[in-house]
């Protein structure tokens, strides 16, 4: 393929913007190469500056669920856009969409909403502060909630790409309130849990992890952090930014039949504009101002295009449920025939998927927490493959640490493309 033209535009935007990216994980520099510049995308296909059509399996990190330029959620945006872009005031669809994510989440009262998952999950942990009048947080090594200071620490995702799950800016003062706790080890929790007795505001956990590809909860785990939280007051904050109205209508909660105390959203509710959110039951999210004394804000919260995007995918999703099974039945395609060219090619791998959410793994051992995603990581066959992919037209995110995400526009004919090209560029390895 031709990327002429995607690496002039790198060029011009590495003089104006650090790296020439918004966000790190675009700029390919884990996997080598330019980043390829996007002008339109329309369903399963992302169409660069270039001509080039790709299959996307990152589908804007995950909010696209039902695909690129799906009509109702334009539509909904383009009226609303007709009548303002922002008013600072309260709207009507403001509540039409939490009244809908009430709806359809189980175990949530109210929802607050912001402009991205890492204001979700900031603002719960110091709602989580505020509720509980405790400062230490247990967080997971290889989860990532966003970037603001208290996640940064053994990151996953970007941060861990990039060499700096522990980031330079964090002070020692705010490292030194988050915990750090093995993924699917619960032993681990209750002996954080018993030094830090009293102190702990909030377990705070990815509850099926995609930031070091897709890690499932191991059986009993989630339960098991439930009761501990019920037994010491502690508050459970599900991360569901990624799995939210993606692995089931109402999310990880719903699948696993697990309640937290708090919930943060991202992605899917945002429909493709910038979203996030995050609820909880009436006694805790009345202690948000301007309710309670917990401080919250936002010039461009609730914003009407934003609002009208959420309100149109969530429309979409709750009244055709059967969109989730479907999802299912396409990502077990994909990993069965995945499977099966990759058993014959004699490649060692692990592949895991929980519903719409499946990841890669080189190596041949089980991947359940981040020691074991890092130890099969395995980044030059990785980026072998991220580069070979590429060249049969197939887009999968530019890192070993990410999930694939599958859009309900993908139709069989993409997967059966996508199982080809895994068979032909592992055929050489
Ligand atoms: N939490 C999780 C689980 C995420 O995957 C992400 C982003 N990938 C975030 C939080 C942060 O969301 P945002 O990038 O919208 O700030």
């Amino acid at each position: 393929m031709i990327y002429k033209r995607s690496s002039q535009l790198f060029a011009n935007a590495q003089k104006v913007i650090p790296g020439g990216v918004n966000s790190p994980v675009r700029a390919f520099k884990a996997v080598g190469g330019e980043p390829i510049f996007v002008e339109r995308a329309e369903g399963a296909y992302l169409y660069d500056e270039d001509g080039n059509k790709l299959i996307d399996y990152i589908n804007s990190w995950g909010p696209l669920i039902l695909g690129h330029a799906h009509k109702p959620v334009i539509d909904a945006v383009i009226e609303k856009a007709k009548k303002g872009t922002s008013f600072g005031t309260p709207t009507e669809i403001e509540t039409r969409i939490a009244e809908l994510a009430v709806k359809m989440v189980p175990n949530i009262d109210k929802i607050r909403m912001v402009n991205s998952g890492t204001e979700a999950c900031m603002s719960a942990v110091r709602l989580a502060r505020g509720f509980t009048g405790k400062e230490k947080i247990i967080k997971f090594a290889g989860c990532y909630h966003g970037h603001s200071d208290s996640f940064l620490i053994q990151a996953g995702s970007g941060a861990v790409t990039f060499g700096t799950p522990n980031s330079p800016g964090v002070t020692q003062g705010t490292a030194k309130d988050t915990l750090l706790a093995k993924y699917n080890d619960l032993d681990n929790v209750k002996e954080l849990v018993e030094v830090n007795k009293e102190e702990i505001a909030c377990i705070i956990l990815e509850p099926v992890a995609g930031n070091m590809g897709c890690i499932p909860p191991a059986k009993g785990f989630l339960e098991g952090l439930r009761k501990i939280c019920d037994e010491t007051g502690i508050l459970l904050v599900f991360d569901e930014v990624m799995t939210g109205f993606r692995l089931a209508a109402g999310g990880v909660q719903e699948r696993a039949g697990v309640k937290a105390d708090i919930v943060c959203f991202g992605k899917v509710i945002g429909g493709g504009l910038p979203v996030g959110a995050f609820a909880a039951r009436n006694e805790i999210m009345d202690y948000l101002a301007p309710a309670g004394p917990v401080y919250q804000a936002g010039t461009l919260s609730g914003n009407p295009l934003a609002m009208a995007a959420g309100l149109a995918m969530l429309t979409e999703l709750d009244s055709k449920r059967e969109i989730f099974e479907s999802l299912e039945k396409k990502t077990k395609y994909l990993h069965e025939g995945m499977q099966k060219v990759l058993n014959e090619n004699k490649i060692d791998f692990t592949i895991n998927r929980v519903g719409s959410m499946i990841s890669v793994h080189f190596g041949k051992e089980p991947v359940t927490d981040f020691d074991s995603a890092a130890k099969s990581a395995n980044l030059g066959t990785f980026n072998k493959f991220f580069h070979g992919m590429l060249e049969n037209g197939i887009y999968i995110a530019p890192s070993a640490y990410e999930t694939w995400f599958i859009s309900e526009a993908l139709s069989y004919e993409d997967l059966d493309k996508t199982i080809e090209a895994v068979d032909k560029v592992t055929k050489e390895f």
